[in-house]
């Protein structure tokens, strides 16, 4: 899709003053879209965002509220007067020895699962309409959730995270199915990324140094550009994009 196809197509991208998210916001601007930022704390960050990039706005909201959540969506409906393209990467961690069962409390198991499963459930129902209205049969809209490596195998900082991201991937599924041909619904699921998030996981960098086929974790930019393939493809939908440069192979 060039950018002038691009041009006048709406991409909201949920935690996106940061990491991932900020890359596919950057990368998915570059190539046309009109980038609705959002974040749940850092206000200045996203609002200089939103003022650097063409047409953008930014929108505050905390999406473990159910409430914040759905007026994300209608702000940003609001503003920009459709959507074609919703990017759930907003998501939170826990580190937990496997082991720890006791440590894995039902507190942190419901905070994953707000965070991680339901907002992007709330935030896709809540887009559905305006998604729909905005798909052609050769440009249908698109939505991708980031989920985990943690999701599709037996790894990762703790049970409940990796649990969460594997029912973010089993949605990621069901939905492709039910909301085909119209919007297609798929995942990136990557390893380790060089983010905030994993500034201090020095094992897990030694590992995908020493491990992974790659020799390293990827640059966020790296897991952008799998995003702007999913987004520029008309067809690929379900899919789950196992991004761990080789790791699982090992
Ligand atoms: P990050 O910390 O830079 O970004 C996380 C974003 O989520 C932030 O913008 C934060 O504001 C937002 N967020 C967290 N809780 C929120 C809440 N309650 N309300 C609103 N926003 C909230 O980290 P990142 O590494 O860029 O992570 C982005 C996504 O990628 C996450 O879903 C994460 O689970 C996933 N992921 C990251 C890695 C990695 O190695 N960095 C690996 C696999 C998956």
């Amino acid at each position: 899709m060039s950018s002038s196809q691009n041009k006048n197509r709406v991409a909201l991208i949920t935690g996106s003053t940061s990491g991932i998210g900020r890359a596919i916001a950057e990368q998915l601007s570059n190539e046309g879209f009109t980038i609705a930022f959002h974040s749940r704390s850092s206000v200045v960050d996203g609002e200089v965002l939103a003022g650097s990039h063409p047409n953008a706005s930014y929108t505050q909201a905390d999406l473990a509220d159910q409430t914040q959540v759905k007026k994300l969506t209608s702000a940003v409906l609001a503003h920009h007067g459709r959507l074609d393209v919703l990017v759930n990467n907003a998501g939170i961690n826990a580190m937990i020895p496997h082991t720890s069962l006791k440590e894995a409390s039902a507190d942190i198991w419901r905070s994953l699962y707000e965070v991680n499963v339901i907002a992007p459930w709330t935030l896709i129902a809540e887009a559905e309409q305006a998604l729909r209205k905005s798909s052609t049969q050769d440009c249908p809209s698109s939505i991708i959730n980031i989920s985990s490596h943690a999701g599709v195998r037996p790894k990762g900082a703790s049970i409940p995270y990796a649990a969460s991201k594997a029912a973010l991937n089993h949605m990621t599924q069901l939905l492709a199915l039910s909301m085909s041909p119209t919007i297609r619904v798929n995942a990136i699921a990557p390893g380790l990324v060089d983010t905030p998030m994993t500034e201090s996981w020095s094992e897990a960098h030694k590992l995908w140094k020493e491990k992974s086929p790659m020799g390293r974790g990827a640059k966020p930019q790296e897991i952008a550009h799998i995003a702007s393939m999913l987004v520029s493809s008309s067809y690929l939908t379900g899919e789950i994009i196992l991004s761990d440069g080789g790791l699982s192979l090992t």
